[in-house]
């Protein structure tokens, strides 16, 4: 089991504190190098845990949280007073490939989890057409709370919430970002371009390869379409295999 960072943090300002008391015994000003044998290992042992705790605290699993705690406590824009619980995202830091959505739905809300209700369900299909598993994939939207009634989310609405996002993406720093459907697309590219035109082409966001496809909410009512978004999603394998 991982310590508890409190519980780190604790035994540091403990050995620090104990150095300094060892100090100005031996009539040290504590800025000059430790006096004493004793001062010294606990000051280098006190470096040690200090370091050991900044490096569990830079996982980006931790981080992660971080944020989503950060994010919670920040009354960021009115849909956090409607919603029932934030959906910050899913599946894996440690990811190669992000999907990026619009806002959750009624289940999301609920359970606080992005895509679980019906599109969710043929999104994970989706994913494990190109042999990938959900778990091991990070499921996100542009949104973190969802809009009363689904309704579509206002420019102050994304504005506020897109800063979290591009946390979001700077932590996980995948090789490709997955657009689902045009608000998704058209809020990260800055582009009004109809999805139809933006999909399977690969573009650059902050550094990162985004392909926008179909939005799989749009393919339960377009089945006919489901043929382009396995081309997309093929695009995707290839560059994951050519260059990851
Ligand atoms: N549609 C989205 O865009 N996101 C979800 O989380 C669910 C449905």
């Amino acid at each position: 089991m991982k310590p508890d960072i409190n519980e780190e943090l604790q035994r540091i300002v403990e050995s620090l504190n104990a150095y300094v008391e060892l100090e100005k015994k031996s009539g040290s000003d504590f800025l000059s190098y430790p006096k004493n044998k004793k001062s010294a290992a606990l000051l280098a042992s006190g470096g040690r845990l200090m370091m050991d705790s900044l490096e569990s605290l830079k996982s980006k699993k931790n981080m992660l949280e971080a944020l989503k705690l950060e994010v919670l406590r920040s009354d960021c824009c009115q849909l956090c007073r409607t919603r029932t619980n934030l959906v910050f995202g899913s599946g894996s830091p440690n990811t190669k490939i992000v999907f990026v959505g619009e806002a959750p739905g009624r289940e999301e809300d609920l359970q606080g989890l992005p895509f679980i209700g019906r599109a969710g369900q043929l999104l994970t299909k989706i994913i494990e057409s190109i042999g990938l598993k959900r778990k091991d994939v990070y499921i996100c939207n542009i949104l973190k709370c969802r809009p009363p009634n689904n309704r579509n989310p206002f420019p102050t609405e994304v504005l506020a919430c897109e800063e979290h996002l591009a946390k979001q993406l700077d932590i996980i720093k995948p090789k490709i970002i997955c657009a689902l459907g045009k608000f998704a697309a058209q809020t990260l590219l800055r582009d009004q371009t109809s999805i139809s035109k933006l999909r399977g082409k690969f573009f650059d966001y902050k550094g990162t390869k985004l392909i926008p496809t179909f939005h799989p909410a749009y393919l339960l009512r377009n089945p006919q379409n489901k043929h382009l978004v396995w081309d997309d999603m093929k695009k995707i394998k290839r560059e994951l295999k050519r260059n990851f």
